[in-house]
């Protein structure tokens, strides 16, 4: 565990947020450089510096806490017509805080957010050998 992360000191009331929403395991609270107005992090209390240090039932909790997020974004005057989860797992994904944040990013047309990406279309024995691979890792459990 890194001995240093900012959500730490934010959880913990000692770094400045705007909160939007707290419970016995999560936070969520506004990023403090928004990628469209209104986008939210919303963390676990107890520090996980990926998803692989997160506990599978809090990050059920930051989904559920996520889902009700998105339907206030668009009640609120935010009023965003869609909205993106996207969470950063490890420095390859983009990870820059390494303590597991799932981001709430409210949409509106023509606002300038997405993923760039060069999608191909595999053949099917391409996709079943891949499927089989991390079937075959699920079952085995996490190294
Ligand atoms: P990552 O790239 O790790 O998925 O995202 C880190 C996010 O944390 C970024 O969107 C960044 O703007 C946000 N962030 C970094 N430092 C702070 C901070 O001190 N306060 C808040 N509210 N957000 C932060």
């Amino acid at each position: 565990m890194d001995p240093y992360s900012i959500f730490a000191d934010i959880i913990a009331g000692r770094a400045p947020a705007s909160r939007v929403y707290e419970d016995d395991d999560v936070l969520a609270f506004m990023d403090i450089r928004p990628l469209t107005p209104g986008h939210l992090l919303v963390v676990p209390k107890i520090p996980a510096r990926d998803l692989g240090e997160l506990d599978p039932e809090i990050g059920g909790k930051l989904f559920k806490v996520a889902q009700r997020l998105a339907a206030a974004l668009r009640a609120s005057e935010v009023a965003c017509d869609g909205v993106n989860f996207f969470l950063a797992d490890g420095v390859t994904a983009g990870q820059e805080v390494f303590h597991v944040h799932l981001h709430v990013i409210p949409r509106t047309p023509g606002d300038g957010f997405g993923l760039r990406a060069r999608p191909r279309t595999p053949p099917r024995a391409d996709l079943d050998y891949l499927a089989g691979s991390i079937r075959g890792a699920l079952d085995r459990g996490p190294r």
